[in-house]
């Protein structure tokens, strides 16, 4: 847990030296909690409270990296229980489970339904980050042989559920530079995992009954010099599970616990797909840094897909779009012009409806802060003046020969003082996006 200035201030010799540049210890201990200045400037400051403050210093939530190069995933270091009092960070890398004692023929069918899972929303490509290979068969030279197919096929990082130790080494020779994540499903092979991790630099995920014994083991990992650990969060009800989850991200933020400061897993097992998804979904919301599922059907993985997304936008900042004129279809001089938020939500629910029209069309897409329609308006960022100057920025009338713009039915009221200003015919359009297909139907040509 971060130190207060005050904190600070206690562990300095409080001598008013000025060496440090400042005029008092306490003057110093403000800057350094706001980080703001090293603790090196101090020279009278022991062994023994550097380590204390650079301690204090360390995230509350460790971060653990899996995988490497442009797929690498980064989970854990979360600094609040509530998005709105800052935002979440690691959004939950979610993983498919592949059984390794699949014959040949279906696991190839899997990894192609694997590789398929990418989808755009919003203008963000979405999409799952993990491969999990757990050792069904409990045999090395089938999860080994299993795991080749797997490389060779799917370029996203791994999980490797080997049965035992040896297993798990045999796997890491092929692939340890990849820093794969290992998990250990056995409390008694823990220590044995440790030590394989260790030397492989890998992280390692492990499975404990209680918090109580998630801390003593990774106080004995710290102890062995490890501490790329993830919490899994063992088996057991969605609701006892979620208060596991909850309590790991409670203690470790708010009591400063730095032996459950660890990103979290959970793997959901469950056979009925549906009950499987509804179990994911709730722990993407509290507060899985990893999520393991067996199902690789896309109408199952989107909907957690965009459900990780929504919980992981900033709060403070809408996803936005690119301020600009968009063409949409084959344009020409004639086509219409209609003009929106840059919003992103309502931009693509707008690019849409207009695509769905067949109708070519320019869409002109204004710099609102990522405001919708209304708000935008009340903000006065979406006004008539604003839009005229957009207008002649981005020099539409060289673009189309009507100069004439379809602004939303919501701000119908501004198409006067738009007109005046701007110079161009104004043509009210629905309220609603879904209004559009038929509005462009019926709009007169040019
Ligand atoms: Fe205090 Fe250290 Fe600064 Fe001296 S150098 S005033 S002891 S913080």
């Amino acid at each position: 847990m971060a130190l207060s200035g005050l904190d600070i201030y206690k562990l300095l010799p409080k001598t008013n030296c000025k060496k440090c540049g400042f005029q008092t210890c306490l003057a110093f201990a403000m800057q350094l909690a706001k980080k703001a200045v090293s603790l090196d400037k101090c020279p009278s400051v022991g062994e023994s409270v550097r380590l204390k403050l650079e301690e204090a210093s360390l995230p509350a939530i460790r971060l653990v990296e899996i995988g490497t190069g442009e797929r690498r995933v980064a989970v854990g270091q979360e600094t609040v229980l509530f998005r709105h009092e800052e935002k979440f960070h690691h959004p939950t890398a979610i993983g498919l489970i592949v059984e390794d004692d699949l014959p040949v023929a279906e696991l190839d069918r899997t990894l192609g339904q694997i590789r398929s899972l990418r989808f755009e929303r919003v203008g963000q490509q979405i999409g799952v980050e993990l491969v999990a290979l757990r050792n069904t068969s409990a045999r090395t030279e089938v999860f080994v042989e299993q795991l080749r197919r797997i490389r060779a096929a799917v370029s996203l990082p791994l999980v490797l559920m080997a049965c035992s130790a040896e297993t798990l080494k045999a796997a890491l020779r092929l692939c340890a530079s990849e820093r794969p994540l290992v998990y250990c499903p056995k409390a008694t092979d823990l220590e044995a995992f440790v030590t394989v991790c260790k030397e492989s630099h890998v992280p390692l995920a492990f499975r404990a009954s209680s918090l109580e014994e998630f801390s003593a083991a990774t106080k004995k990992a710290a102890q062995a010099g490890f501490a790329d650990l993830v919490l899994d969060i063992p088996e057991n009800t969605t609701t006892e599970r979620l208060w596991q989850l909850t309590q790991i991200r409670r203690l470790s933020l708010k009591k400063g616990e730095r032996s459950l400061g660890f990103p979290t897993m959970v793997v959901v097992n469950t056979a009925v797909e549906s009950e499987a998804v509804c179990q994911a979904a709730a722990y993407i919301a509290k507060y899985a840094s990893i999520l393991l599922v067996r199902t690789t059907k896309p109408e199952h993985i989107l909907p957690l897909l965009t459900l990780r997304q929504n919980i992981y936008t900033d709060p403070q900042k809408p996803l936005q779009v690119e301020p600009n004129v968009y063409p949409v279809g084959a344009v020409s001089q004639d086509s219409p012009l209609l003009v929106t938020t840059n919003f992103s939500l309502t931009y693509y629910t707008v690019l849409g409806e207009i695509e769905s029209s067949r109708r070519p069309c320019y869409l002109l897409c204004m710099d609102t802060e990522g405001m919708s329609v209304l708000t935008a308006w009340a903000a006065e960022k979406f006004g008539a003046e604003q839009i005229a100057d957009t207008l002649t920025k981005f020099k539409l009338a060289d673009t189309v020969r009507h100069k004439s713009i379809v602004i939303p039915g919501y701000v119908a009221m501004m198409s006067g003082d738009l007109e005046d200003k701007s110079g161009w015919r104004v043509v009210v359009g629905p309220r609603e996006a879904s209004g559009l297909p038929v509005f462009l139907k019926n709009l007169a040509q040019g």
